[in-house]
């Protein structure tokens, strides 16, 4: 016995006269699943149920057994005896496939295949909306500041990272434990039925992300499933370690939401800068004041290292800003084992401002006995 269903003119719902080619069918169809697609007109259910008209219109008239079937008896079904569609259809309601499915794109064209991307891509967002809730943490990023010499020597420091962690209360799942029912758009089953391009699609459930319950969202973490927590660790540092570096400390970022895995910590080195000794990678540069007559007549002299004191020849003849190298007096290297970096020493040679007459007539003195002309050549150099 015929339905409403039965009755349905598929031609004139894909607006096309009955003696209609494939091609205008398809165009028609095309046109039409864009305009009235669930994705395109959310929460609209006429549309819905116009798109699944549509769809079940060329599902028919795209078959030329099935449109000879539905010409000649105004309805099609897979066993014509047991009635229209919509009276029962098991072998329709059959999972989705990928590896029944058969699909020739460039016979389809373009734009149904963009059409059925988007099939695919709603397929995918709900079979991954669990996946989805269930996503990775969040990597994390803290700075931690280490002191010159914390930093040339090594050591363990403290630092107090704050992280969000499965919240206890709802056990991660967000919801208030008490009042957690059956989710209503899938009865429980955390899977629903969608048609698309005539098929039916069994899909997650994006009310409930699969789970089959929904409830009100937790207090204690506002639905989040995580609460924050700070915790102090003890963070190892290398000696030599430099300013900058990125140190990743796996599964101690944010923990993952509804079930995903957590994300990593990532520390960040501010290794403070020293007052005297400039650390430049693994070397370090400093700078040594001394005297005309040291510099002139050379000499042996104590200079600060970050080992304590050294001794630096100065050899005769020193000119201000010469500098010097003082190997392995550098900052241990944090890569390289035993390796060490290397002290440079700049020589800044002090100038006496002489008060006394006697030291000026000295210095004139010795003016007159080494006479120099420091800028003998220097307008040759510049060609001026
Ligand atoms: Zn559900
Ligand atoms: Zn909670």
């Amino acid at each position: 016995m015929p339905t409403t269903a039965a009755k349905t003119d598929y031609y004139a719902l894909l607006g096309v006269r009955r003696n209609a080619s494939l091609k205008e069918i398809r165009g028609a169809y095309r046109k039409l699943a864009r305009k009235y697609h669930p994705d395109l007109n959310p929460g609209d259910k006429s549309a819905e149920e116009k798109f699944k008209q549509i769809q079940e219109a060329y599902e028919v008239l795209s078959d030329p057994k099935k449109r000879q079937m539905y010409d000649r008896l105004g309805f099609y079904a897979e066993n014509p005896q047991a009635g229209p569609p919509g009276a029962a259809g098991p072998a329709r309601d059959a999972q989705f496939d990928f590896g029944g499915f058969e699909f020739d794109p460039a016979a389809a064209g373009s734009s149904f295949r963009d059409l059925f991307s988007q099939f695919f891509r709603g397929a995918r967002a709900a079979h991954t909306q669990a996946a989805e809730r269930a996503a990775r943490g969040e990597d994390l990023e803290f700075h931690l500041r280490i002191g010159f010499w914390d930093a040339v020597r090594g050591g363990v420091k403290k630092l107090a990272v704050s992280r969000l962690v499965p919240c206890k209360a709802c056990r991660g799942s967000g919801l208030a434990a008490a009042v957690k029912r059956v989710c209503s758009a899938c009865g429980g089953s955390g899977r629903v039925t969608q048609s698309a391009g005539g098929m039916r699609f069994q899909m997650t459930c994006n009310v409930c992300g699969g789970t089959g319950k929904v409830g009100n969202t937790c207090p204690a973490c506002e639905g989040d499933g995580r609460v924050t927590e700070t915790q102090t660790i003890d963070v190892r540092i290398p000696a030599g370690v430099a300013d900058a570096s990125r140190v990743r400390v796996p599964a101690h970022g944010n923990a993952g939401r509804f079930g995903g895995p957590p994300g990593d910590l990532f520390i960040i080195t501010d290794v403070e800068p020293h007052a005297y000794f400039d650390r430049r990678g693994d070397d370090i540069h400093t700078v040594v004041p001394v005297t005309v007559t040291e510099a002139s007549l050379g000499t042996k002299i104590e200079v600060p290292t970050i080992d304590g004191r050294a001794l630096l020849r100065i050899p005769p003849g020193t000119s201000s800003g010469q500098r010097f190298r003082l190997r392995g007096k550098g900052v241990p290297s944090a890569r390289q084992g035993d390796r060490r970096g290397d002290q440079f020493v700049e020589v800044q040679v002090i100038v006496p401002k002489p008060v006394d007459e006697r030291v000026r007539n000295l210095l004139r003195e010795l003016e007159k006995l080494e006479p120099e002309d420091p800028r003998r050549d220097l307008f040759e150099r510049a060609g001026v």
